[in-house]
């Protein structure tokens, strides 16, 4: 067994560190606060090839691997959370279900700019009466001529309103089988007749991020953007969310090490009883708390990537990591508040925005709930 990172991974851990630091971590409050998406940031993130570390270089990306991509998303989110997010969705989601299950000319026109980063990839599967319960949803696809017909809703999509965002993959019921409705998956490009960007929401954090619903009202793609196998877009769905899991446990990971590292400098720093808090046993401990915590959420992610890149069984690890994970980050960020006092409870202290961020990890990509009922079925010995 080998712990050690890698020549490749220590490279991009380097390269996404000093990024965050020097460029995402000095505009992260504004940006929060304006809600001003981080156009120049992503331009320069696909310059320095982040969005397609694991892709194929002949699809424009670098070939790297899972391993990499997630030491990259920990290091982003430490900056910010949304860009973290960004690579979640558009790379380890998007991206790969274009690579993994898309044809030559799809991954050609869609993938490569995707990889690039020169366009973004937005993931719509969440309906108004579909959450957790994804496979209830009802948009429907009826194939007429050359062209499939989609109509439904699609809500709290995630970067569909940038405008650079280029495609949602977007999953409907195709057809009627023996075990209930056939779900295909749909490459549908926003510039598409009948796609109609829906509300953008007000959100409690994640500002830098740009959720709206998709209304789709006769909305007209072509037949051969069809996305893998027609009977299989659930499934197809399902597979790379389970790569989602291990990208929502790194960004967790880069968002709880931000807070220690906030934490820890105040503790330092703030005076009271005529000594610096960090003197207090108290504080120590609840430091010490979050770095083993902190600790075993990145062994545990990074363990996930790495089976993944055996091409081994990793749902296991992969729900571990994002259950784990994602709680762990809810309370490191809230101790982190504590540590600061009420200066913890001011906009000006990024634990503040940390705090706010770190709920949504816990929701996103499947409920802690859900990951539970995923890991009762993996120990009932179902999956
Ligand atoms: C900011 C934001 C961005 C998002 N981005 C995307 C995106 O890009 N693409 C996308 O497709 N979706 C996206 N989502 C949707 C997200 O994945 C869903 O919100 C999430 O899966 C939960 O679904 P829901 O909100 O409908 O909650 P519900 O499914 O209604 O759940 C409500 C509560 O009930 C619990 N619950 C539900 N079923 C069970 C059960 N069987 N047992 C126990 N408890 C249960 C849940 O855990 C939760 O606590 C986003 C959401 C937000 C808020």
């Amino acid at each position: 067994m080998n712990f050690d990172l890698i020549e490749e991974h220590k490279m991009i851990r380097d390269m996404a560190k000093g990024f965050a630091d020097e460029v995402i971590a000095p505009s992260a409050e504004e940006m929060e606060r304006t809600g001003q998406y981080p156009y120049d940031i992503m331009n320069k993130m696909a310059e320095l090839g982040m969005m397609g570390i694991p892709f194929p270089e002949k699809y424009g990306g670098s070939g790297g691997d899972w391993v990499g991509t997630h030491i990259c998303i920990e290091e982003i989110s430490r900056g910010d959370i949304t860009l973290g997010a960004l690579l979640d969705v558009t790379t380890s989601v998007t991206g790969q279900e274009i690579d993994v299950f898309g044809t030559e000319e799809q991954k050609k026109e869609w993938l490569v700019p995707i990889a690039q980063g020169t366009k973004i990839g937005a993931f719509a599967l969440t309906e108004p009466d579909s959450g957790s319960d994804a496979g209830a949803l009802r948009t429907r696809a009826v194939l007429e001529g050359d062209e499939w017909v989609l109509n439904g809703t699609k809500q709290f999509v995630t970067n569909i309103g940038l405008d650079n965002a280029s495609i949602a993959l977007i999953a409907a019921i195709s057809g009627k089988g023996q075990r209930g409705n056939i779900i295909s998956t749909f490459i549908v490009p926003k510039d598409a007749p009948g796609f109609q960007l829906g509300k953008g929401y007000e959100k409690m954090a994640w500002h830098g991020s740009a959720t709206h619903e998709i209304i789709l009202e006769n909305c007209r793609i072509p037949k051969k953007n069809l996305l893998g196998d027609p009977s299989r877009g659930f499934a197809q769905h399902l597979a790379v969310l389970e790569t989602g899991r291990i990208s929502i446990a790194a960004v967790s990971v880069g968002v709880a090490q931000a807070c220690l590292d906030e934490a820890l400098h105040y503790a330092r720093e703030r005076t009271q009883f005529g000594r610096p808090i960090f003197d207090f046993q108290a504080i120590q401990f609840k430091l010490a708390d979050m770095a083993v915590s902190i600790e075993l959420a990145r062994n545990q992610y990074l363990k996930a990537a790495w089976l993944k890149d055996q091409k081994r069984k990793h749902t296991f690890e992969a729900t571990v990591a994002k259950l784990f994970a994602s709680e762990m980050v809810e309370k490191v960020a809230s101790d982190a508040v504590q540590i600061h006092g009420g200066y913890g409870y001011m906009d000006e202290y990024p634990v503040s925005r940390y705090y706010k961020g770190a709920k949504l990890l816990q929701i996103v990509e499947g409920t802690s709930e859900v990951q539970r009922m995923i890991i009762g079925r993996v120990l009932a010995g179902g999956m």
